[in-house]
């Protein structure tokens, strides 16, 4: 049950239920900040920790927190050899194996594996990121803002951020800066190395890493192993440099020894990562939006992109890959938000939320909390000024960000088409001619004309559906008002364009012609884009902020009185792309009346699962033959009757970002790699039930019995440091 639901139940049910009606020390709420780990030291050790506070995370020593990596600024990854080996879910790594594939080297459908160093494979942009120090500078900012408001306040906020990382962040190579929590209730000043020489080593088929698809994603029982390995590479020093070949692997401060013992129900388990976010303040007129409103329209536009894609896909092998990445981040989210809102419907989270509303102002009511008067209140009346304008920039980002490319392609263009004579007088011509013919190439790659047209159809007209009248771009919308259908404006618009056409975007940038060059102002991709944007900017973009800003302020006041008038209570600090812990056991559920989820699957429900030329169910039959011969060496579960786990659940407290996190068991070592959460759980980023939500991570012998008896990439296995 989650805090904010359990204070509900105890508040309005009975004010006399003891704090042990929260159950047996099990399931746990949180998402705790490495530096105040000490305060939980002596529940974590009851519940199996082996370790010291200390020990996870440290500034003194090494600690577990070395071996945790920010991966791609998006994951989470975890070092598992002295040699710079990293394991990270195969759903974090998928554009990178997209990016190596072609219908020759189908990485994505047969996996890849590098059998040396030499074989492996460098990735412009990725990044691995580690955290070198969390320090708590809540006092000092909190005191340059006092009694300040507006801009007063913002540039007094920024002044004390600048003098902090000057002072803070003087060390090559550290980056970071200060963050805000908890909606500027607390600041942490977060340093951060970051290598970008990071090769990939391995990746398992698809069958294997994404087996079960969008069908099982987010759904328990679970048969994926979700992993993918990858190499972080430094220069002579260990510090970060571009990709080199004289690069030399990583040696971390520590990474996870691996543990084969394996797992079993009732255990403690950790994962440390970087949840993205979380939104457990958000009021009941909130999440009452969400569910009416903002799901069901978010749902329809990745409805309208996902019939195009997903019928393209299945129709070729090139457009398979091409768009791979595109398809999962469109579909993972989509799929989330429909279980988040049967999730908050199920558990009535509009009525426990009003409960806990209804009792904050009561307590406010009292002459010590007079503060927190109107708090409420206020959330709810600058959320009503809010929701239509974050609606339009959802809307916004849903068709420039997860629509057609040909919109951000020709974005691209807008400094050559527009300051073309001044570059070319600068000299600079060259150099940006050059970089846009790397960008076209790496766009041709992903990109089919037809696809893109039948997205842009899609969601031009959901995108004009839905948005308020106000908030249209006009001239887009009168345009397009003038064609019978959004196919015809579609046909029409990428007849006359040329981005949609990368070979002739190439011929053009190559003929160096500044007058055709020039022209591409009026070509009706970048004269779209360029639309879009300035409505947004003038429309939306101004209102959303300074609603959103008129939430945050109030709903710091919020948490800060929660905090107060319930100071027995937990309440997390919502999460924020920041390292954080979070700790319960290995622990199935029973989230509907008359059924139970074990908390171990196993290689049987592969097999059970299987369904030859079914496009989620399929399996490379000489994975069947190894599934079906059932020699699983040193990590199946013993005994005559040895069996290979797959997958387990465990109450961790996770969310997006936390993909690709070490599931550490209490000695610290390596058991596990997060990579989801059950059905029933998608509504934990606004509503954590501690029955029902569960972590779903990938078993670690199952890992490597791929990479060992699978891939015949056992050397990867002996780099590692295995505790049996
Ligand atoms: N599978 C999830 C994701 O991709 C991880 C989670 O949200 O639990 O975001």
């Amino acid at each position: 049950m989650n805090k904010i639901q359990s204070m509900a139940t105890k508040l309005v049910a009975s004010l006399i239920l003891p704090l042990c009606f929260m159950g047996p020390l099990g399931a746990k709420e949180g998402m705790w900040i490495p530096t105040l780990l000490q305060a939980l030291e002596d529940e974590m050790q009851a519940m199996g920790l082996r370790l010291t506070a200390e020990d996870i995370y440290s500034i003194n020593q090494s600690s577990l927190k070395d071996a945790v990596v920010h991966f791609g600024g998006g994951c989470t990854a975890e070092m598992v050899s002295s040699q710079g080996l990293l394991l990270t879910n195969h759903h974090c790594g998928y554009g990178e194996i997209q990016y190596h594939s072609t219908v020759e080297n189908d990485y994505l459908k047969d996996g890849f594996w590098a059998m040396s160093m030499s074989e492996e494979l460098p990735n412009p942009n990725l990044t691995a990121t580690f955290i070198h120090r969390i320090i708590d500078v809540s006092a000092r900012v909190l005191a340059s803002i006092d009694g300040l408001d507006g801009e007063e306040r913002a540039e007094a906020k920024n002044k004390a951020y600048s003098e902090i990382e000057a002072e803070m962040l003087n060390e090559e190579h550290l980056t970071g800066g200060v963050v805000e929590f908890d909606f500027g209730n607390q600041y942490f000043l977060i340093s951060k190395i970051t290598y970008k020489d990071v090769r990939l080593v391995g990746a398992p088929p698809s069958a294997v890493g994404k087996f079960g698809g969008d069908t099982d994603n987010w759904v328990w029982p679970r048969h994926t192993g979700d992993f993918s390995v990858f190499r972080i590479y430094a220069d002579e020093d260990n510090m970060p440099s571009e990709y080199s070949e004289s690069n030399v692997p990583y040696k971390p401060a520590h990474h996870f020894p691996v543990s084969i013992k394996g797992v079993k129900d009732g255990d403690f388990t950790m994962v440390f990562g970087f949840p993205g976010t979380t939104e457990q303040f958000l009021t009941s007129d909130a999440v009452e939006h969400v569910i009416e409103e903002y799901n069901p329209m978010n749902i329809a536009m990745r409805d309208a992109s996902l019939a195009v894609i997903n019928a393209a896909r299945s129709s070729s092998d090139e457009l398979r890959i091409a768009y791979a990445s595109k398809q999962s981040s469109i579909a993972n989210a989509w799929k989330k938000w429909m279980g988040q809102s049967a999730g908050l419907k199920e558990l009535d989270a509009v009525g426990t939320k009003k409960a806990l509303e209804a009792d904050f102002k009561k307590m406010a009511q009292k002459r010590k909390f007079s503060e927190y008067r109107g708090v409420i209140d206020s959330i709810q009346a600058a959320n009503l000024d809010y929701f239509p304008y974050m609606e339009a920039r959802r809307l916004f980002i849903e068709f420039v960000y997860y629509g057609p490319d040909i919109l951000l392609h020709s974005f691209e263009f807008s400094n050559l088409i527009e300051h073309f004579d001044t570059l070319n007088a600068k000299g600079e011509l060259d150099k940006h001619l050059d970089r846009l013919l790397h960008v076209n190439e790496e766009y041709a790659k992903n990109y089919d004309a037809s696809v893109d047209q039948g997205i842009f159809a899609a969601l031009a007209e959901a995108y004009l559906g839905f948005i308020e009248d106000d908030l249209k771009p006009e001239e887009f919308a009168e345009d397009f008002a003038r064609f019978g259908s959004s196919e015809e404006y579609a046909s029409n618009f990428y007849k006359s364009s040329l981005f949609d056409n990368p070979n002739q975007l190439e011929a053009l940038l190559n003929s160096r012609n500044s007058e055709a060059i020039k022209a591409l102002k009026d070509d009706p991709a970048f004269e779209l884009i360029n639309e879009l944007r300035s409505n947004y900017f003038a429309k939306i973009s101004p209102s959303y902020s300074s609603a959103k800003e008129k939430i945050k302020t109030a709903t710091a006041a919020y948490s800060r009185g929660l905090r107060e008038m319930y100071p027995d209570e937990v309440f997390i600090v919502d999460a924020n792309s920041t390292l954080r812990l979070t700790y319960g056991r290995v622990e199935g559920s029973s989230p509907h009346d008359g059924m139970t989820y074990n908390a171990l699957s196993t290689t049987k429900g592969i097999l059970q699962k299987y369904q030859p030329g079914h496009p989620d169910f399929d399996l490379p039959l000489d994975l069947v033959e190894k599934l079906k011969a059932g020699d699983w060496g040193q990590y199946g579960t013993g005994g005559d009757e040895s069996e290979l786990v797959v997958c387990f659940t465990g109450s961790n407290h996770t969310t997006g970002g936390n993909s690709g996190s070490p599931a550490i068991n209490g000695d610290g070592e390596l058991v596990g790699i997060n990579f989801d959460r059950t059905w029933e759980s998608t509504m934990s980023d606004i509503l954590f039930d501690e029955s029902r939500c569960r972590n779903i991570m990938v078993d670690i012998r199952y890992v490597l019995w791929i990479i060992d008896h699978y891939a015949g990439a056992g050397h990867l296995v002996d780099e590692m440091t295995i505790v049996r």
